[in-house]
């Protein structure tokens, strides 16, 4: 895995959040090994990120982070600083802590976290959570996954991060399958998969979904949109020739 294909995810993602992005929103990262994998700088831009906008950080010494009782906002920036594989990298952003995280769930290399209008639009409404748990049409199952984990709105740093941790372990337990979606309540998104190209698709697959989700329910005069049954999602999830495409689409 290489820097190179981090930079181009980030790049791609960061053109979806560029419209309105006064902040260089958003932040995306990689695994390299059981040791270490590299997460955007704290004030770089996803958009025109280059390798010195990033920071190389050690897992082991951010993931005893998720365990922490409560910790001061300088405790936290200190332990980013400490992450650092090297003193002459930027400080990593304060969502490295959960990027951490879902990078050491099974075949995770990649996560890009997002925060796009029409996902958005949902997440700060009273459909967030059915958004999450529902689906609409076959390729949203086949590129978010048969639900997304749902996160009620948390403080952002170390306590999202334990939050998240939290969603995605029940979500494993009731699922036996790791997810390729994370939805923050009145936040955004975060897309999970083994290849820049699956992260890409999830993300710009639950921006399709929510555009549909807003059509759909205005069609019904503000109503809930009519969803897949879970039958029907499974159905798409177990097909032979939907795993075919997932795999010939690099998911
Ligand atoms: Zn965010």
């Amino acid at each position: 895995m290489s820097l190179d294909a981090l930079l181009s995810l980030s790049h791609q993602l960061g053109r979806e959040e560029r419209r309105l992005a006064i902040l260089g929103e958003g932040n995306t990262s990689m695994r390299h090994d059981a040791e270490t994998f590299t997460v955007k700088a704290s004030g770089s831009n996803l958009a025109t990120l280059s390798a010195p906008g990033t920071a190389t950080c050690r897992f082991d010494k951010l993931i005893p982070l998720l365990s922490a009782e409560s910790m001061t906002d300088a405790a936290v920036d200190e332990a980013l600083f400490a992450a650092r594989v090297s003193t002459e990298m930027k400080k990593p952003s304060v969502e490295a802590i959960f990027h951490a995280y879902l990078l050491t769930l099974p075949g995770v290399n990649y996560v890009g976290h997002t925060h796009p209008i029409a996902v958005n639009s949902l997440l700060c409404s009273k459909h967030a959570r059915t958004f999450a748990q529902r689906r609409l049409f076959p390729d949203e199952i086949v590129c978010c996954g048969v639900e997304s984990v749902f996160v009620p709105y948390t403080d952002p740093g170390l306590k999202l991060s334990q939050a998240i941790k939290a969603a995605t372990e029940d979500y494993i337990k009731r699922l036996s399958r790791p997810p390729r979606v994370i939805l923050l309540e009145n936040h955004g998104l975060i897309a999970l998969g083994a290849a820049p190209e699956a992260v890409l698709a999830a993300t710009l697959m639950a921006v399709k979904a929510a555009e549909i989700f807003g059509g759909a329910s205005a069609a019904s005069g503000g109503a809930e949109p009519v969803f897949l049954t879970p039958a029907q999602v499974e159905r798409i999830a177990g097909r032979p020739d939907e795993h075919y495409r997932q795999k010939a689409l690099g998911l």
